[in-house]
Parts: structure tokens; sequence; C-alpha cells
């Protein structure tokens, strides 16, 4: 019997029930998924509350997973059952035992990535790869701002802009989660809980403002942001951890110094085989040289997804967190 949480209605970490389903077999061009881990996201949240629509309901949450593959489906020459592989990817659907995938959204892991680590990596790394060397390339000697930076996405953003040559600013809830921010290349952790951050990084910056803002909290830091970056800085927001940014006026960009806005997914930035290969291909890079380090602080059996989101909601967790089958 195969298992996944499913979710009949949308709502709080409760409405996430642990139930049999019928997986069946793979489809031309598809593969069957025997799943080792499942990664944890955000993104997870805004399914399970409703912000973002299921395709349908029940719905499966979950967009990150590795696994072995088990049965492969007509067509796929790319791919063989005992694999390994990975993906961060729609449709949602991970939080199971075993599921169905397009073979061409799967990513053979390298020897020396180990599934639990791609679990916790590939959303999250691959969207630092497309926020740091593709919407602003990071130079040496740019200083940038990464909010929530000892969070799963954090991490690995501030230990990639470091290895990179930058000045990492980083805003974080605690001080503990600044200690941990500091020991990943973050060189000034703010507590944005007490410290009003925008002032803080006019301070460190001389009154010169950032090259590039990554705010993935939204709602509550989005002015803000604005205010640290420097004249046709890059403003990028890319989450909504806070709530969603409410609407502006464009011409607040203008009197903020000609800034550039934009609001990405990545899903954008890997849809083709050859934007999945290059995220890919530099994540495995970078965690291989190491360079960066995937820190999984939390896992979790996956039946007990529901205290998973309650603490990633409650700002427990740092680093990523893995879900188990
Ligand atoms: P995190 O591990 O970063 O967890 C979210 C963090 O946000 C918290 O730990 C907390 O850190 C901070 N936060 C600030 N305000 C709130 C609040 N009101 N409620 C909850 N958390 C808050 O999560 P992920 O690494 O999974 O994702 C980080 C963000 O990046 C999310 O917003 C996610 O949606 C976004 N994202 C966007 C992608 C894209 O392509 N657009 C892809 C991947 C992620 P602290 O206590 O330090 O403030």
């Amino acid at each position: 019997m195969t298992h996944a949480i499913r979710v009949h209605e949308t709502g709080g970490p409760e409405v996430m029930r642990w139930e049999s389903i019928e997986v069946g077999d793979p489809g031309p061009g598809e593969v069957r998924l025997r799943q080792t881990a499942v990664g944890l996201n955000f993104i997870d949240v805004y399914f399970r509350t409703g912000l973002y629509p299921f395709p349908s309901l029940p719905g499966t949450p979950g967009m990150e997973a590795a696994g072995v593959v088990e049965a492969v489906g007509e067509g796929v020459t790319t791919l063989a059952e005992g694999d390994r592989v990975a993906y961060a990817t729609p449709p949602p659907g991970a939080y199971a035992e075993a599921r169905i995938m397009a073979a061409e959204r799967l990513v053979k892991l390298p020897d020396n990535i180990e599934e639990r680590t791609a679990a916790a990596m590939m959303l999250r790394g691959m969207t630092a790869h497309y926020l740091l060397r593709r919407i602003h390339r990071v130079e040496a000697g740019d200083r940038i701002l990464i909010h929530a930076a000892a969070g799963g996405v954090g991490l690995i953003v501030c230990q990639w802009a470091k290895h990179l040559g930058a000045t990492v600013i980083g805003t974080v809830g605690s001080d503990e989660k600044a200690e941990i921010a500091r020991a990943h290349g973050c060189d000034h952790p703010i507590v944005y809980t007490r410290e009003d951050f925008a002032a803080r990084v006019r301070e460190i910056t001389g009154g010169e403002g950032v090259a590039a803002v990554y705010d993935s909290v939204g709602k509550e830091t989005f002015m803000g942001s604005l205010d640290c970056l420097r004249p046709r800085g890059m403003m990028v927001t890319f989450g909504n951890a806070s709530g969603p940014v409410p609407p502006f006026e464009p011409i607040l960009l203008a009197k903020k110094g000609s800034l550039f806005l934009t609001r990405p997914t990545l899903f954008h930035y890997t849809s083709t085989p050859e934007d999945l290969a290059w995220a890919s291909g530099d994540l495995f890079e970078v965690v291989g040289s190491g360079a960066v380090r995937i820190e999984i602080n939390q896992t979790y059996a996956l039946k007990d997804a529901a205290q998973a989101h309650k603490d990633l909601e409650g700002r427990k967790t740092t680093g990523s967190s893995v879900l188990l089958p």
C-alpha cells in the first residue's frame, strides 16, 4: 500500500491527512519514482492554505523530492530502473511515498550527492542559482541583502554569494539565527525583529546601498527593502512568508533611484532541459566542491508533515528540512 498526504480542503496544518493512494504504472514519457526523501518548502504552505491553488482537490502538496526510479514508461531513454534522481518542479504532489513523474523533469544524481541532501537543496539551491547567477549576476565586491538569511534559501544564498566574492548582509529573526547565518558566510546579520534593517544597511554600506535585495518575506519587508538599494539596484521579491506584497505605484521605483523590480518564480528559470541542466549542474558543482554546505537541520516523518508546517510557519526552523516517507 502506498501513502500520501492529501488535502481535501485548504486551511491550517491539520487539513493534511495521511491516506492510501493508487499510483499505477507510468505512461509514455513517464517514470514511477519510489521517493526516499521529500523537501519541505514554504511554497507547500501557500498551497495548503489556498494562497496558491491546487490543480484540483484533494491535492497533495510538495514540489521537491529525491528517490529511485522503479518503473519506466514507453519512450523513456534517458532513465532506467534503479537510477537515483531528484526534482523541484510543479505540479505539486511530492508528499507521497511514490509518484508518477515526467522523465524530463528529473535530474540524475551524481554519486557524491545523497538523496536526502538532494531533497534538501534542489528547489532552494536552484532558486539561489537564478537569484545570484541570472537575475543579477553577483560579482566580487558586490554588496547584497538577503532576508531570512538563516532559512533554507537563505543559508544557501549566503554561502554561494560569499563564494562569488560578495559582501553579504542578511536579516534574521533572532540572535541564534544571526550566529547561524554568520557561520554560513553572512558578513552582517541584522536582527530585523528589533533593528530598522534599512537604516542598518545604509550604515553598513556607508550610505550607498546594495546592488541587489533578495526579499522572500514580502509584505513586512518590501518597502524597507526598496530603501536598501543603490541607484539602479535590483529588487527581487520572490516570496510571501509574511503575506503577499500589497499593490504600489511604479513611480516609487523612480523616486528611490530608478530601481529594477522583478517577481520571479523558479519554474520559469528551469522549464527547458537546458535551463534545468544549467541550474542543477552549477548547484551540484558548488555543493560537490564544498563551497556550499546543505544543512538539514530538521527531519520529520512524512506523515508528520503537519508538525513540519507548524515549525516552518512558526519561524522555528533553520536551514533545510526534509520529510522521510
Ligand atoms: P525559510 O526556511 O526561509 O523559512 C521562512 C523564513 O521566513 C522563516 O524562518 C523566517 O525567518 C522568515 N519570516 C519572516 N517573516 C515571517 C512570517 N511572518 N512568517 C513566517 N516566516 C517568516 O523557507 P524556504 O527556504 O522554504 O523559503 C524562503 C522563501 O523563499 C519563502 O518565502 C518561499 O516562498 C520563497 N521561495 C521562492 C521561490 C521562487 O522561485 N519564487 C523558490 C523558493 C523559495 P526569520 O525568523 O529569520 O525572519
